[in-house]
């Protein structure tokens, strides 16, 4: 069944489909006999037009009043809020969380433009006192210019959403690039923000796949800006051909995680496994700050991998769709294998599976990239299942003996993304926050689900952490300060 087709990519006003680039055809991951779309992919001669209209809209765009800029922001949050139901099937159906999981995401997008549209009068500079008599000094925020937006498949509207929203209401044009899994909902988004009157221009989508069009999204010279969410290895490379420019490139780069989820001796055990399940299994584990591993004082160890595999054996798991399903399939083949073969892994390096590790084929699960629950205990820090990010619903449970050891063991891998405690002893949740290494700390909450007001980014390889990215901070990446010296 074809439910939902747009083909081509979004620039200048227009949508842009060609004969001769490959087709992107988008199927359900809980069921690929359905389609969801097919896109032309955009040409490069496609990307550099992308990036003239933008570059050509910036002038004028950046001229109109923050108050007007708003306005199109609240009419989009409009939109998509009256259209939830809509949206929210549409990004279960191309990316596979469940139908919750996917209401919670458009409503985070609608909270996102509404945030932002409602700071744009605020972003200003201030007035400094000068050492000279009858000088005032002020500074001023200026919008960059271009910014090239290149998303992943996991947050496929939120992510786009809190990197837009910023990035147009101070004044800047942008060119998309949404995850060539995911460009339906990227698209039905970009068509929210244009129904609200974004005029022409100012923001341009293109569809392809990262390896054919990304380069020119890094280094055409009227790009002044990259704000870029994906894998680590992939941000790696855009900060090497970042380097090697002869110009300077902002880039703003969040990255993978590898994140541990500390079970303290006074830990309520039920608490402290729902919380493991919430944050390792919810939206299928697929979430840069999915909790991946837990690490448990050896006091409760073996109650706790019991109850989290007791737990896990009570996952439903099927099409995101239904009323009944706790946990959607993974997005895609490569996923689906890309897991399993981490579950190969950790067993030759002499892991424990207690639970799951197989993918789900038989009956209802034969057309969809459906995986189980996955518990391995007995991880050490040196297995690549405790270091790597599989990015799938598998958690890896460690022992440890005291708190120094938990915040060695958390600090031991390459990423620093999130953190998390369960605990109620003060002392040991203040030490956790000052010495583990990451960029966001949770204490008796799962490692997933930030607010969209608070600074959010990563240490070490998770991220370059020179920019946050939402909460007022996101601003900053989006604007430069100029400061004037007035005599009068
Ligand atoms: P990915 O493979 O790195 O892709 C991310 C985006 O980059 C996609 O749009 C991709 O396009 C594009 N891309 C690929 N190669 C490129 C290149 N050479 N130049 C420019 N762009 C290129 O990541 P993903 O699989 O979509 O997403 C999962 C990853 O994102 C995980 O590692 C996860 O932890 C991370 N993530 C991080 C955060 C955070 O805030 N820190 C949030 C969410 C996800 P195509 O895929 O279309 O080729």
């Amino acid at each position: 069944m074809v439910s939902w087709v747009i083909l081509g990519s979004f620039i200048d006003g227009e949508i842009v489909k060609r004969e001769d680039t490959p087709r992107i055809k988008i199927l359900n991951p809980a069921d690929t006999r359905e389609e969801i779309s097919i896109f032309s992919g955009a040409s490069l001669d496609d990307v550099k037009r992308a990036i003239d209209s933008a570059y050509e809209a910036f002038n004028k765009w950046s001229g109109v009043p923050p108050h007007e800029r708003s306005k199109i922001l609240f009419r989009a949050a409009n939109i998509i809020e009256q259209e939830l139901e809509d949206f929210a099937k549409l990004l279960t159906r191309e990316e596979g969380k469940t139908l919750r999981e996917s209401k919670v995401e458009v409503e985070r997008a609608i909270g996102i433009l509404r945030f932002y549209a409602g700071i744009a009068p605020k972003v200003g500079g201030k007035t400094l006192p000068s050492q000279f008599p009858n000088t005032m000094v002020l500074t001023v925020r200026e919008p960059l210019g271009v910014i090239s937006v290149i998303t992943p498949w996991n947050f496929p509207i939120a992510i786009p959403a809190w990197k837009i929203a910023p990035a147009l209401i101070t004044g800047n044009t942008a060119v998309f690039k949404p995850s060539s899994l995911t460009p339906t909902i990227a698209m039905k988004f970009v068509d929210a923000l244009y129904r609200a009157g974004l005029p022409k221009g100012v923001l341009n989508m293109v569809v392809g796949s990262g390896s054919s069009i990304g380069d020119e999204l890094i280094v055409n010279k009227k790009i002044s800006a990259v704000s870029f969410t994906g894998s680590t290895e992939v941000g790696l490379n855009i900060h090497r051909k970042a380097g090697d420019l002869d110009r300077f490139l902002r880039i703003q780069l969040e990255l993978g995680g590898k994140n541990a989820l500390v079970v303290a001796e006074d830990a309520d055990l039920g608490e402290a496994v729902d919380i493991a399940v919430r944050g390792g299994f919810g939206l299928t584990g697929q979430a840069c700050s999915a909790t991946s591993r837990v690490l448990v004082h050896s006091s409760k160890y073996d109650a706790f991998v019991r109850a989290l595999s007791e737990r896990a054996s009570k996952i439903r798991v099927g099409n995101g769709l239904r009323d009944d399903v706790d946990m959607g399939p993974l997005v895609s083949l490569d996923a689906k294998r890309k897991v399993k073969r981490y579950i190969d892994i950790g067993i030759s390096e002499g892991a424990k599976l207690v639970y799951g590790g197989s993918p789900l084929e038989e009956d209802e699960y034969r057309y969809g990239y459906f995986f189980q629950p996955t518990v391995f205990a007995e991880c050490t820090k040196d297995m690549r299942i405790f270091r790597e990010e599989i990015f799938g619903p598998v958690i890896c449970v460690t022992p440890y003996r005291s708190l120094d050891e938990a915040i060695e063991l958390t600090n031991s891998v390459d990423y620093g993304l999130v953190a998390g405690i369960v605990s109620r002893d003060m002392s040991k949740i203040i030490r956790f926050i000052e010495k583990a290494e990451a960029g966001v700390i949770r204490v008796n909450m799962p490692t997933v689900g930030m607010e969209y007001q608070v600074p959010y980014g990563g240490f070490k390889l998770s991220g370059n952490d020179l920019h946050k990215e939402q909460g007022e901070e996101a601003i900053d990446f989006y604007t430069r300060v100029k400061a004037a010296y007035i005599r009068y």
